[in-house]
């Protein structure tokens, strides 16, 4: 440091506090930048490196932006993923002895954003915290914005680890120093999020924030990770958080289990091709009118329940609303206007809320005793129940109410939000002010008149304060010595008495004190609203969860869902279920809507074969999507519903796209599947689709064939499984609980179609070739895949049949398809005659009882 000015070594030793962030060190109106910090942020930035002299050898690096305007460069760098620090001059410059004191006064990192500008309302912004303890990893994940706080653990199984992590979506993780690195080194991982380690806080301060009782209910590794999350928000938020305060703890295996491929898979919030919500079952499902029920239906969708009493419980109201479409629009209108209580309540605590902020919590709060009222009125027990007790917080309404003026300015340090008759000195300054100002419009009359200069004025400005100007042209009217001359302009003079100048002085004081006693109130308002944090968010819960039953049973009823029955035994028994989104996202076409029937004994498992495009995938999911729906308390796309509780579902679907940290397809595929047989239960959910497609045919179909056995033979849970390998039809006779199903396909005249369609037995072929030609390959290799195919079963070294009735198909598909294809004739693709030897058998499962 030696060498260096004062200046810089105090930057220096700043910087020390917050190395991994860029340092924005306030200088005057600017923020600048030094050094690296100062490089990179040119870049980032896009804002222009220069050099200053600061003693060391030549000119060191700077860049900076204007403290106004700052907000808007932190977001830029936030949502790069950096982390910003903030340091300010702590004292009066006129006041300091050397160099004004300066202060690092909050971090801004990604996971910790609080300004509105940067956060999505509908979705929650989730820094997460690991830590390991006693062979057992915690993890948390905390919401500033909304002050929620999660905690769960697990036994030592990194895996599980990063499924809880990837249900939060985390915009940042902090943990132990072996954690974060085996993060940072997961091929599974792969979120480009900062990571940072911390060690935990100390148990008092982590005591002071939560309360000892909270505390000493937590399993260690919970508490290391409450305790790392506290620690980091200390050090970067320097304030207290007054509305983080609740823990809500909750052990895994309370809720469904869906690893991050399957929620992926079933594209549960976001879909797999563009991340786009559009298209996800919580696009589907959402028909919040407030973004804190938005909120709430993402988390519900997170994390399906597994207690049939809960479960219960939600769809009871969701019935209620269900029948009753006057009090849902009732609902909705009462709901939409409510602000986002949740971020208010956060602003509050963290002493950013202004005037705006406070009358939209009055507003939002107003409306709490109508939605109660409906609800109390309804005639139904668990809508009361809901709303019993419930606190409308009227005294803070009314308080608010009673302080606050009713359009404030966005400032808090300007005046003019608090309401006239609340602080009676307060009355007394604006009449000061009022009274000084008639003065001074009265001073400009009487002077105007005993001049006779019809444009003299008076003005003010930030320098001079108040003057009496008169034009150039007009000067010579003006008597001699009559006023003091103060500033001369271009064309005008400016004037001061010591009778404006006493005026002036009485003004400015009375709105310096107006501005202050302002200020103080508002922060004593604001303060008083601080300590009912409890009580706002519990009435935001309660708005919240109102919301998404609304939503729910809007969904439901426009389009036509039924409330399933919710059983704790095995059978799955769905008639005539639909697949939600893809229903949704029709147009025009109907949806066919196909049977799902699972049992212990008879049908555990359904081997799905049929042509590409036939439906296969879109019927595996909506069973998945039937249960998923179900266990959050929504009714489903079906005629009627019987369905157990599934623990955890897994879905395999083979996609091109899951190429992750370099590892085959394949790879995948066989990691999945060990995840699967390890962690599967009799109450679990499995689907496969295309099983062993990344490896050569033999191999493929022989673990496809070994996975089937087990999941049949051990894991006994409902299974559907879909493959290409026609040829595994024949498990259907070793595997007692498999049934062979297909996709019904038809061709007539010129035309291919789909019946979509679940119908009894096996398809006898796959219809690869047929594919290849549906996709447009020359002519000349599927004709070449025709000989070679014929060339094996000839030579008879593999129990294939097909080629013949593929061939078939795709003469007829080119008839079909190709424009220059005069004729077409007749074919059959799906319907072939069954094949004894591949186990085809006609099944009645689907026959109406
Ligand atoms: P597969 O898995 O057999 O290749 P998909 O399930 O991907 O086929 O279905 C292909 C397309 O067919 C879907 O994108 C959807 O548009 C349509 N589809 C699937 N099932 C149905 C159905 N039951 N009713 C109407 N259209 C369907």
């Amino acid at each position: 440091m030696a060498g260096y000015t004062p200046m810089i070594q105090q930057y220096l030793s700043v910087k020390e506090e917050a190395k991994d962030a860029f340092l924005f060190f306030r200088l005057g109106d600017f923020y600048e930048m030094f050094f690296d910090d100062a490089i990179n942020a040119s870049r980032e930035l896009e804002i222009t490196l220069t050099g200053r002299e600061g003693g060391g050898n030549g000119k060191i690096p700077m860049c900076g932006v204007p403290y106004h305007s700052a907000e808007n460069y932190i977001n830029r760098l936030i949502e790069k993923g950096y982390k910003v620090a903030i340091c300010e001059q702590v004292e009066d410059p006129s006041a300091a002895k050397g160099v004004v004191r300066r202060e690092i006064v909050r971090i801004v990192t990604p996971g910790t954003v609080m300004e509105a500008k940067s956060l999505e309302g509908k979705s929650n912004n989730f820094i997460a915290s690991v830590a390991s303890a006693s062979g057992m990893l915690g993890v948390a994940a905390c919401d500033l914005s909304t002050g929620e706080l999660y905690v769960t653990s697990f036994r030592d199984s990194p895996a599980s680890m990063i499924d809880e992590l990837n249900v939060y979506m985390p915009s940042e993780v902090v943990g132990d120093e072996a954690l974060i690195r085996q993060l940072s080194g997961d091929a599974a991982w792969g979120r480009q999020i900062p990571l940072t380690e911390r060690m935990p806080a100390a148990r008092e301060r982590v005591a002071a924030q939560f309360g000892e009782a909270q505390l000493a209910g937590l399993q260690e590794a919970r508490l290391k990770a409450v305790s790392v999350l506290t620690g980091y928000l200390e050090e970067t938020q320097k304030r207290s958080l007054g509305h983080v305060t609740t823990i809500k703890s909750y052990e895994p295996n309370q809720f469904m289990i869906l690893d991050h491929y399957t929620r992926r898979n079933l594209e549960l919030t976001e879909t797999v091709r563009d991340r786009s919500k559009k298209g996800s079952l919580l696009w589907l499902l959402d028909r919040t009118g407030t973004s804190m029920g938005a909120r709430l239906l993402r988390r519900w969708i997170d994390k399906p329940l597994l207690s049939k009493n809960a479960i219960d419980r939600r769809l009871d109201v969701v019935e209620t609303l269900y029948r009753d479409l006057i009090l849902r629009e009732d609902l909705r209108a009462e709901l939409s206007p409510i602000y986002d209580l949740e971020r208010l309540v956060g602003r509050v605590a963290y002493g950013n809320a202004n005037g705006r902020d406070l009358n939209a919590l009055k507003s939002s709060l107003r409306r709490i005793p109508a939605l109660t009222a409906l609800c109390a009125a309804s005639g139904s027990s668990v809508l009361q129940e809901l709303v019993q007790d419930a606190d409308d917080c009227a005294d803070l309404a009314d308080m608010i109410e009673t302080v606050i003026v009713e359009e404030p300015p966005v400032s808090i340090r300007e005046g003019g939000l608090i309401r006239a008759g609340y602080d009676e000195y307060l009355d007394q300054l604006r009449e000061a002010s009022t009274n000084g100002k008639k003065w001074l419009a009265e001073l400009e009359r009487t002077e105007r008149e005993s001049t006779g200069i019809k444009s003299l004025k008076i003005g003010y400005n930030k320098v001079f304060g108040y003057f009496l100007e008169v034009s150039k042209a007009n000067l010579s009217m003006l008597p001699e010595g009559r006023y003091e001359r103060k500033q001369t302009l271009a064309n005008a003079e400016r004037f001061v008495t010591p009778e404006l100048k006493e005026k002036e002085r009485l003004i400015l004081e009375a709105e310096d004190k107006m501005v202050d006693l302002e200020y103080a109130r508002f922060l004593e308002l604001r303060d008083h609203i601080a300590l009912h944090l409890h009580r706002l968010q519990r009435a935001a819960g309660m708005i919240a969860e109102l919301d998404v039953y609304q939503s729910f049973a809007t969904v439901s009823a426009e389009r036509r869902y039924i409330r399933p029955g919710m059983t704790e035994g095995f059978e799955i028994a769905v008639a005539e279920g639909r697949h939600p989104v893809v229903e949704a996202m029709m147009d025009g076409e109907p949806f066919i809507a196909n049977d799902t029937r699972l049992s212990a004994e008879e049908q555990r498992i359904l081997l799905i074969t049929g042509p590409n495009m036939a439906g296969k995938s879109t019927y595996m999911r909506q069973a998945a999507l039937m249960s998923v729906m179900a266990q959050i308390g929504c009714f489903v796309p079906a005629k009627s519903a019987v369905l157990p509780l599934v623990d955890r579902i897994f879905t395999r679907i083979g996609a091109a796209d899951d190429l992750i940290g370099g590892q085959s397809t394949f790879m995948v595929e066989m990691k999945d599947i060990q995840t699967m047989t390890e962690k599967a239960t009799p109450a679990s959910l499995v689907i496969i689709d295309e099983l062993g497609r990344g490896t050569s045919t033999g191999e493929g179909m022989a673990i496809a064939q070994a996975v089937i056995e087990y999941v049949h033979d051990h894991i006994r849970c409902k299974a559907l499984v879909s493959t290409h390998f026609h040829e595994l039809a024949h498990l259907e006779d070793s595997l007692p609980s498999l049934s062979n199903v297909r996709m019904a396909v038809e061709e007539s005249g010129d035309d291919v179609t789909f019946l979509r369609k679940l119908i009894p037995g096996a398809a006898s072929t796959s219809y690869g070739i047929y594919c290849a030609q549906l996709a447009g390959l020359p002519n000349s290799i599927i004709g070449r895949a025709y000989e070679l195919l014929d060339e094996t079963e000839d030579g008879g070294n593999r129990a294939s049949h097909g080629a013949g009735v593929q061939r078939e198909a795709v003469r007829q598909a080119a008839a079909a398809y190709s424009p220059d294809a005069a004729t077409a004739e007749p074919a059959l693709i799906a319907e072939s005659a069954p094949d004894k030897s591949a186990g085809v058998v006609q099944l009645s499962m689907f026959e109406e009882a």
